[in-house]
């Protein structure tokens, strides 16, 4: 008997809900399973916005991915009507040899972005509210911004509907095994059977792929808001870039305009420094001493941010040795199962074209894009 469904995709988060959407739109019969509702916050893609940027210090191999990215960005706003993106431009701070600018400097050069160098004074001078020592610079990138994570996945899980996508929800995956040509994949409700399955679990990767054997490491990672003293006009994101500012010890910092209104504040974080935490016992309570270190980390740097604290969100990132995505055919299962995961607190701004390299290899089994750098075999340990 042929499976029910062509494909199958294990949560509903930023990169199944893309996987979803693309895959439904090749016209094949796609189910979505969601452990949760639609658009949820116990896992990594809440929190009202996110930072995009194509000069990527992280490696430049990334840009031709997020060159794409921005294409569908930009197609997924005109096909849904929902706001997902607004390019306030950005600016990467800190000494000129730091990761965050010497790299984002690499990658702005050989793809030949469009970028300024900004030293202290002219920093301060375009905007105020930044107060740079005078060895630091900036690069300023005028079509870094921000995403909206809600809104995007919102986006994606319409289109999918619309395109015959069959969504179900509170229907967490409790285990599949191949079979015949496919999968089978059971849940409390009932069975299903696919000719492939995409699993794109988050933070919990380490739970259900453990064949990978793949190391990720699960952080608790904290977004904070505060009301800047002096309101938040100098914050509006018509005068107000993303940011992300290394120190000398290498600790980032990264923050964005105030887009919730003149109430909402400005919201910031840390990038990295989380702590180890799985999806059933990270403590969501910010505490006093981390609102401390948050303010601390901005006085010398914006001096009117950490005016009031307003309000603390946890988040989790699921970060591979290497910082590096996990996207691939499974290793194990290679005819049968996709999988998309580590993202590693920098995924966000490559969902959608995430989500059209996972229809790519679900149907094909290859992608034109470049994404030898997540391949598992990389970090994967030696088989017990
Ligand atoms: C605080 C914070 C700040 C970030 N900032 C940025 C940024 O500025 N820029 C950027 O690019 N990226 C950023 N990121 C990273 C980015 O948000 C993530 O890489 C991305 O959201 C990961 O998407 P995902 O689909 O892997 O995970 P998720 O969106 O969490 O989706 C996984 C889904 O799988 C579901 N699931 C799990 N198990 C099952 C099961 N058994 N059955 C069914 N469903 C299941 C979960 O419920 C969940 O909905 C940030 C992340 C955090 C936490």
């Amino acid at each position: 008997m042929a499976p029910a469904y062509d494909v199958i995709v294990l949560g509903l988060g930023g990169m199944g809900s893309a996987a979803a959407a693309h895959l439904a739109a090749r016209g094949v019969r796609v189910l979505g399973l969601e452990k949760f509702g639609p658009v949820h916050s116990r896992g990594s893609s809440h929190g009202g916005s996110r930072v995009t940027r194509q000069s990527y210090f992280e490696d430049p191999a990334y840009v031709p991915l997020l060159l794409r990215a921005y294409e569908l960005y930009e197609r997924l706003e005109r096909d849904t009507g929902r706001d997902v993106a607004t390019l306030c431009g950005g600016v990467m701070v800190g000494r000129p040899e730091s990761r965050t600018v010497a790299g984002s400097l690499r990658s702005a050069q050989q793809w030949d972005l469009p970028h300024e160098m900004l030293d202290a004074k002219e920093l301060h001078r375009r905007f105020p509210t930044l107060t740079p020592a005078d060895d630091e610079v900036a690069l300023y990138e005028v079509r870094a911004g921000l995403l909206r994570p809600e809104n995007t996945v919102a986006a994606h899980l319409q289109l999918a509907a619309r395109d015959g996508a069959e969504l179900r929800y509170e229907e967490p995956v409790t285990r599949w095994e191949p079979y015949r040509d496919g999968v089978r994949v059971h849940t409390a409700e009932d069975t299903y059977t696919a000719g492939h399955l995409v699993i794109c679990p988050g933070a919990w990767a380490p739970q259900l792929l453990t064949d990978l054997r793949v190391p990720f490491s699960i952080e608790r990672q904290i977004m904070y808001w505060f009301r800047p003293d002096g309101g938040t006009g100098p914050f509006s994101p018509e005068r107000h870039p993303v940011y992300i500012w290394e120190d000398t010890a290498g600790v980032q910092v990264y923050g964005f305009p105030a887009i919730d209104g003149p109430d909402g504040g400005a919201k910031v974080a840390f990038f990295r420094k989380g702590t180890p935490c799985t999806p059933e016992t990270i403590d969501r309570t910010v505490h006093d001493h981390e609102v401390r270190a948050m303010a601390d980390q901005l006085a010398p740097r914006l001096p009117t941010l950490p005016g009031t604290f307003l309000k603390g969100v946890t988040c989790m990132y699921s970060t591979t040795p290497d910082e590096h995505f996990v996207i691939a055919r499974h290793p194990s299962h290679a005819d049968a199962v996709t999988v998309a995961c580590g993202f590693s607190g920098h995924g966000f701004k490559f969902v959608p074209v995430v989500g059209e390299i996972l229809a790519d290899l679900a149907l094909d089994g290859t992608t034109h894009h470049p994404i030898e750098l997540f391949d598992p075999g990389r970090i994967a340990t030696a088989p017990a």
